[in-house]
């Protein structure tokens, strides 16, 4: 078992699945035992909420939704029909979320012994077009035992909350239940591989440090690698280098990718339209939200440097506390219930209800995105049925039994009022005044 299949958390739904952990009844904290797991599937979300590659991911999502919105919420009593067509250039409605998965690459995990970097890296870059432009993405790769293995944003993501795990192991007395350890070598371990090749000597701190800052430049697989090819041969330690690795990024990655300045620039332009736009204030909201995440994380940076998040992070147990109270898990969903919970640490003044609230809406127009887009009808089985309709806290309210389980679009038919998250999303998209068709 590794530690994302023991516990998991869900890009863009903001949701870490814990039915395997336990938590103390007492103090509703996670036990010892699982803390470092638990940790793990959190950085998850803090890469995904305060790196520019994690909210690359959301913003490309919400380009796509913004785009689909105006199919479905045009006219009133239409039919949408699923599959939906496709766009003025011939690409599918769901594209700017496709070229984010092509860079993510897939999920894959591998076990290989006496692992070794046995060729120098390769970056390379290819390009797309999409929307009339042409879009240019890096394509790493890397040998292991002369196989050769992709190099993309999910293999760095993971390496990276490997770490995390590991320093967190640190911080608790008990044995881990998962251990970091006994991660597959790929991708937990190609952080290690790679400093080892390029013969850099440093601890796991400065691994932590090295990977997280290229999650935060926008070409981050070639980042990463550029940067610890221009460290070749060099001793690093955390407590006396941060400001040199600082420094080294400045200059790497500003060489292979464009300023996050200027990209929060061009979000900010279309978040600020979709922020205030009167027909959706529901989705408005919760993208205010997420925006505000994002202008934290900045702050924080500005004023306490790039490294903020890492060294707060190694600091000590409390720091680590400090900063999840500022990033708190916005949703768990335990054994199919869905809650916002602080689970680590508990004595804090931070509202947690408008996190948990915020995201449950954007998870469930992910739902929805995930349903309007679908390619086959097998594709549509798991799609069709509310995820946690069993334990549903709003089922008696809304009363749709059947549709929540067949057909869970047609919730919202008739109705002026939307009575669950779910129902919120479906009236953002225009579908209780426009009808939603399959047609396989
Ligand atoms: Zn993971």
């Amino acid at each position: 078992m590794t530690n994302d299949d023991y516990i998991t958390y869900e890009p863009l739904a903001f949701t870490v699945t814990v039915d395997n952990l336990e938590f103390d009844d007492n103090t509703g904290f996670v036990i010892q035992s699982d803390f470092a797991s638990l940790i793990h599937e959190w950085w998850h979300y803090v890469q995904d909420v305060a790196t520019v590659t994690g909210q690359n991911g959301v913003y490309l999502w919400l380009r796509d939704m913004a785009r689909i919105s105006k199919i479905t919420c045009s006219k009133v009593g239409e039919e949408i029909h699923i599959p939906l067509s496709k766009d003025e250039y011939g690409e599918p409605m769901s594209k700017f979320r496709k070229l984010f998965m092509l860079f993510c690459g897939e999920k894959e995990e591998h076990r290989i012994e006496q692992a070794k970097i046995t060729a120098e890296p390769d970056i390379k870059v290819f390009s797309l077009g999409l929307d009339g432009e042409k879009r240019t993405l890096p394509d790493c790769r890397l040998q292991i035992n002369s196989k050769e293995f992709l190099f993309r944003l999910i293999a760095l993501q993971e390496l990276n909350c490997y770490y995390a795990q590991k320093i967190a192991e640190g911080y608790v007395q008990d044995k881990p239940k998962v251990p970091a350890d006994s991660l597959p070598e790929f991708p937990y371990k190609v952080g290690d591989l790679l400093f080892k090749y390029y013969g850099i000597e440093c601890d796991d701190k400065v691994k932590f440090l090295i990977s997280f800052l290229s999650l935060d430049s926008i070409q981050a697989p070639a980042v990463f690698l550029k940067v610890l090819e221009s460290f070749k041969g060099q001793e690093l330690s955390f407590d006396n280098d941060i400001a040199l690795i600082e420094k080294q990024f400045d200059k790497v990655a500003t060489s292979y990718a464009w300023s996050n300045d200027d990209i929060y620039k061009e979000w900010m332009k279309d978040y600020n339209n979709w922020m205030f736009d009167q027909g959706r204030q529901y989705l408005a909201k919760s993208i205010e939200w997420f925006v505000a995440k994002i202008i934290l994380a900045d702050a924080f940076r500005n004023f306490e440097g790039k490294s903020f998040f890492v060294r707060v992070f190694c600091g000590n147990i409390k720091s680590l506390n400090q900063l999840y109270l500022s990033f708190p898990i916005p949703i768990f969903k335990k054994n199919g219930v869905l809650m916002g919970s602080s689970m680590i640490g508990n004595n804090n003044t931070i509202d947690f209800g408008n996190e948990h609230e915020q995201a449950l809406i954007l998870r469930y127009h992910k739902r929805l995105f995930d349903l309007i887009c679908i390619k086959d009808i097998k594709d549509m089985e798991d799609k069709a049925t509310c995820d946690i309709f069993e334990d549903c806290p709003y089922r008696v309210k809304v009363n749709k039994d059947y549709d929540c389980k067949v057909a869970v679009w047609e919730v919202v038919q008739g109705e002026t009022k939307a009575q669950c998250p779910y129902a919120i999303a479906l009236h953002t998209m225009g579908l209780w005044q426009n009808r939603l068709v399959v047609d396989f």
